[in-house]
C-alpha cells in the first residue's frame, strides 16, 4: 500500500520528537514536512534539534537533512501532504487556534495534541476507545466553517487518559457513576521540553501544574462522553469530578489516584476487574496498528501500577490499573497509569489518526 504523506507542526518539541520516534516503520503514515518557530524555521532538522533531541532513537536518516518551515508559513507546505499532526505550543490559545483554523481552511487536516480547540463544540476530542462514534461531528464542522477536506480533530489532556477509560468501561457495563475525586502525579516531559528546572523537581513535588491543568482535567471528560447534536458535540456532565494534579520527579508516565461513586448499583470488586480485562472497543475491532490489544491492564500485585515499569505496556498504548480497593467514604479507589507522550499525546493522536483513516475521513 502506498503510504499518506504527513506534516508534524512543533516537529522539534518533546512531542513533535515523539512523533518522530512513533511513526518510524509506521505501515500507513510517513513524515515528509517539519515545521515548527521561526527560531528554527530554515534549519536543517538535525540543526533545528542539535542541543534538544530527547529520543532514546538516532534521528531518523530521511529526516535529518530535510529543511524545518515555519508554522506559519502555511503556503509552503510541500502538496503532497495529506494531513498534519499538530504538536505546536504558542504564546497563547488564540494564537494556536488561528494557525490550526489557518491549515484547516488550505484544506489539510489537523490532528492536535493542543488545547486549543478542545471545548470548540463542532471540534470533536476523541479517545478511540471511549467516543470514536464522535468523527461524525466532521460533517458538521466543514458546513458550518466551509471546509471542504479540511477539518480539526483533538485529543485530550494528556492526564485524563490515565483514568476516564477505565471509568467508561464500568459506565458502558451498566453501572453508572456520580462522582470522582482525583489526584495526579504529573511527569516531568508533560511540561515539555526544557520543562521544570532541575533544582526545583529533584527531591521534590510540586503541588501546582499549570495552563488550566485541573480545569482541563475536570471539564474535558463531560465533553467526550457527550453526544452529537445539531451543531456539534453537547456535553455530558453527569459525573461530577474534582481533579488536584500535582508535578512528580518521573520521566514519563502520568499517574491518577480515583476515588469513585457509583450512582446506584456497586458492583463487586471481581465484576470490576472483569469488566476492565475484557473491554475492547472499536479500534481492538479494526485492529488499528498503534491499538492496544488489551486497552486496560489490570495488575494483580499490590504495588502496581508503577511508572518505570508500567507505563510502556504494549508500546505505551495500554492504561494499566491496579490497587482496586473499597473507600471509606465513597464505594472504591483504584490507581491508574498512561504513558503521557505516547498515549496521553502522539500515540494517542496516531491511533485518532488511523480511526479518521479506517473512517475515510483522511486518504
Ligand atoms: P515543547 O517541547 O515546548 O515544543 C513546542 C513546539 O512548538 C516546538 O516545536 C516549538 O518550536 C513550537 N513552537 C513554540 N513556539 C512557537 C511559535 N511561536 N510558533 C510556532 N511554533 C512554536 O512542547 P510539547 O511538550 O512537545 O507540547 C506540544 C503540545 O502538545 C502542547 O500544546 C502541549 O500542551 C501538548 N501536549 C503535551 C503533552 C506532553 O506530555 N508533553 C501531552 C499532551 C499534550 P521551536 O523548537 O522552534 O521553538
Amino acid at each position: 500500500m502506498e503510504k499518506i504523506n504527513i506534516g508534524i507542526l512543533g516537529a522539534t518539541g518533546i512531542i513533535g520528537q515523539n512523533y518522530i520516534k512513533l511513526l518510524q516503520d509506521h505501515p500507513w503514515f510517513q513524515i515528509t514536512d517539519l515545521a515548527a518557530s521561526l527560531q528554527s524555521a530554515g534549519k536543517s532538522f538535525i540543526e533545528a534539534v542539535k542541543h534538544k533531541w530527547q529520543m532514546s532513537i538516532p534521528i531518523p536518516e530521511e529526516l535529518k537533512n530535510l529543511i524545518v518551515r515555519d508554522v506559519k508559513d502555511f503556503d509552503s507546505i510541500p502538496e503532497n501532504v495529506s494531513f498534519v499532526f499538530s504538536a505546536i505550543n504558542m504564546p497563547s490559545k488564540e494564537q494556536v487556534k488561528e494557525v490550526e483554523l489557518r491549515y484547516a481552511k488550505n484544506e489539510i487536516p489537523v490532528v492536535s495534541n493542543n488545547s486549543a480547540h478542545r471545548m470548540t463544540s463542532d471540534v470533536p476530542m476523541i479517545i478511540g476507545e471511549i467516543n470514536h462514534s464522535h468523527v461524525n461531528v466532521i460533517p458538521i464542522q466543514k458546513k458550518n466553517r466551509e471546509f471542504n477536506k479540511g477539518f480539526i480533530v483533538v485529543k485530550p489532556n494528556c492526564t485524563v487518559q490515565s483514568y476516564l477509560t477505565p471509568i467508561y468501561a464500568l459506565e458502558k457495563a451498566g453501572y453508572k457513576i456520580e462522582k470522582l475525586i482525583i489526584t495526579t502525579l504529573n511527569a516531568l516531559s508533560g511540561a515539555g521540553y526544557p520543562g521544570v528546572a532541575s533544582l526545583d523537581i529533584i527531591d521534590n513535588i510540586i503541588p501546582y501544574v499549570g495552563d488550566g491543568e485541573e480545569e482541563k482535567t475536570e471539564i474535558e471528560p463531560h465533553k467526550i462522553l457527550g453526544k452529537i447534536g445539531d451543531n456539534g458535540i453537547i456535553n455530558n456532565d453527569s459525573i461530577k469530578i474534582s481533579v488536584t494534579s500535582t508535578r512528580v520527579p518521573i520521566v514519563d508516565g502520568h499517574t491518577a489516584c480515583v476515588s469513585v461513586k457509583f450512582r446506584d448499583q456497586i458492583p463487586s470488586k471481581d465484576e470490576i476487574i472483569r469488566i476492565w480485562n475484557e473491554f475492547k472497543s472499536l479500534p481492538q475491532e479494526l485492529d488499528l496498528p498503534f491499538a492496544p490489544k488489551q486497552p486496560i491492564i489490570f495488575l494483580e500485585n499490590i504495588d502496581r501500577p508503577q511508572p518505570r515499569k508500567d507505563r510502556d505496556n504494549d508500546k505505551g498504548m495500554a492504561i494499566s490499573v491496579g490497587r482496586l480497593r473499597k473507600d471509606s467514604i465513597f464505594d472504591y479507589k483504584f490507581i491508574g497509569l498512561s504513558h503521557n507522550t505516547i498515549r496521553g499525546a502522539a500515540g494517542g493522536a496516531i491511533l485518532n489518526a488511523e480511526l479518521l483513516k479506517s473512517q475515510g475521513f483522511i486518504s
